[in-house]
């Protein structure tokens, strides 16, 4: 494991956020829509989409929140709101790379900066892009919690999609 691995497994899932870009949704079938805080799904979208699996699966691990960022000022926002110890982050690697630096920029009283473990999209491109889901869920889990409701478990299970707000905390 990296240093930010071994970091982010000392923290408990509700310790934890999963910062998604909003460029992984299909973007001809998305019924989505941008509000001041991001991406907004609707609660019963049945689109196959590899977001709304994913916000599924770490809502029902417990994750203490999900951001579906339209850029990366908007994933920084969130964090500096929900004050997270661990970061799960999807994104390209400009992105990345400058989003870190932000995070690092967010004053925490004296607190540690928050982990930081970035998957980095499998397919960039602005539009219609791709992420190896297992990666995601791999660095979700790292510290062996179990998902309550499984990977990819129904929102009428348990996991709401986006409860009221692109950015879910
Ligand atoms: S889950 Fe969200 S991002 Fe994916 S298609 Fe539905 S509304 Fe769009």
């Amino acid at each position: 494991m990296t240093d930010e691995e071994i970091r982010l497994a000392a923290t408990t899932p509700d310790e934890r956020i999963l910062l998604l870009p909003h460029c992984l949704r299909p973007s001809k079938s998305c019924p989505g829509r941008f509000e001041r805080t991001g991406l907004v799904c609707p609660h019963d979208c049945r689109e196959p989409c590899v977001v709304g699996r994913l916000v599924r699966s770490a809502l029902a691990a417990g994750c203490k929140g999900v951001c579906i960022a339209a850029g990366g000022s908007m994933a920084v926002k969130y964090v500096a709101e929900v004050r997270p110890k661990a970061i799960v982050a999807v994104a390209c690697d400009k992105e990345l790379a400058e989003g870190v630096e932000a995070v690092k920029k967010i004053g925490t009283g004296g607190a540690p900066f928050p982990a930081i473990v970035v998957v980095p999209l499998s397919r960039d491109g602005c539009v219609d892009t791709e992420v190896d889901e297992s990666l995601v869920m791999d660095a979700l889990r790292v510290g062996s919690f179990e998902p309550r409701g499984g990977q990819g478990a129904d929102p009428g299970q348990g996991a709401r999609l986006t409860p009221g707000g692109a950015c879910i905390g």
